[in-house]
């Protein structure tokens, strides 16, 4: 069993990524890939300790990208994971600080949309909590702190969700762009829980055609929000269109608590072997 997307407190996790290959190493998996939103520091800071531990480990990331000619604002969203960089890729890392800025005037906006709504919610309390990668769980563990809402799920469902009323679109990358950069970085591309494009069908399959088109390698089959359906429809798609498949819990800790390491939300068992072939789209 092996886990290839999941997130640590570089990002919105609540492990630490040493934590993360602690948990990883007593869970017994085979392999372990770090894919924190937006920045290489979790995976960065994992590889010591995952050397230590004797943990075949993978350092990846997850690029929140935007697809603006989307009408469905709930739709827009398209999250790329990239994996098996070439070092040391330090024109992708300054572009990763550049997304930081983008990322901080949107959550200067999501703050005071929550000030307008009464509630005593500030960019410096979320940013407290984010410290490395700000974004909506954050401004949420504050909201469940200062007692506004009871959890996670109640926080999007009532003020962060797409459309919901303190909810502000951030000025993301196109898909497009994501994938050229973590090509250029050495990387694969790999589309992340494609059932979240909110399309189905024809229309599913074309969104997918371009991003086949602007490079994309891999897609992942295994995830928690894909049930046996999705994911052989997802099998079937990569077999089509020859991309890698990939799998993980997207574990996120104490934010999403019925997504385990490794298992995820149903149990599912991704196969090392699949690692394999997403080294061999990687070009490596
Ligand atoms: P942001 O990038 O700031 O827009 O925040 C998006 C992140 O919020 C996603 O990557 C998820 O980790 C998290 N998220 C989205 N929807 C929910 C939800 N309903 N419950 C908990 N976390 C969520
Ligand atoms: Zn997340
Ligand atoms: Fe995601
Ligand atoms: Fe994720």
């Amino acid at each position: 069993m092996i886990d290839l997307h999941t997130h640590s407190t570089a990002s919105d996790g609540t492990d630490s990524p040493s934590e993360l290959v602690a948990r990883a190493a007593s869970l017994g998996l085979e392999a372990l890939a770090i894919t924190d939103h937006d920045t290489l520091q979790g995976s960065d800071e994992a590889v010591t300790a995952a050397a230590a531990a004797g943990l075949r480990f993978v350092q990846g990331l997850e690029l929140s990208t935007r697809r603006t000619e989307e009408p469905d604002p709930a739709a827009r969203s398209v999250h790329v994971l990239g994996y098996f960089f070439r070092p040391p890729e330090p024109g992708f890392r300054a572009w990763l600080d550049s997304l930081k800025e983008r990322r901080r005037s949107r959550n200067h906006a999501m703050a005071e949309r929550l000030q307008a709504l009464g509630m005593a919610v500030s960019l410096e309390e979320a940013e407290a909590e984010g410290r490395n990668i700000t974004g909506r769980p954050h401004f949420a563990s504050v909201l469940i702190r200062k007692g506004y809402v009871r959890s996670y799920a109640e926080a999007f469902r009532t003020l962060l969700g797409e459309l919901c009323p303190a909810y502000v679109e951030r000025a993301d990358p196109t898909p497009r762009e994501g994938i050229a950069r973590i090509r250029q970085a050495g990387g694969v591309a790999v589309l992340a829980h494609a059932v979240r494009l909110n399309k189905a069908g024809a229309e599913e399959e074309a969104v997918l055609r371009g991003f086949v088109d602007a490079g994309l390698g891999g897609i992942e089959v295994y995830h928690s929000d894909h049930d046996e359906r999705s994911r052989s429809r997802y099998a079937q798609l990569a077999e089509k269109y020859g991309l890698a498949v990939t799998g993980g819990s997207d574990y996120h800790g104490a934010h999403k608590p019925d997504v385990l390491l490794g298992r995820g939300r149903r149990g599912q068992r991704p196969p090392l072997a699949l690692l394999d072939g997403l080294r061999r789209a990687a070009g490596h």
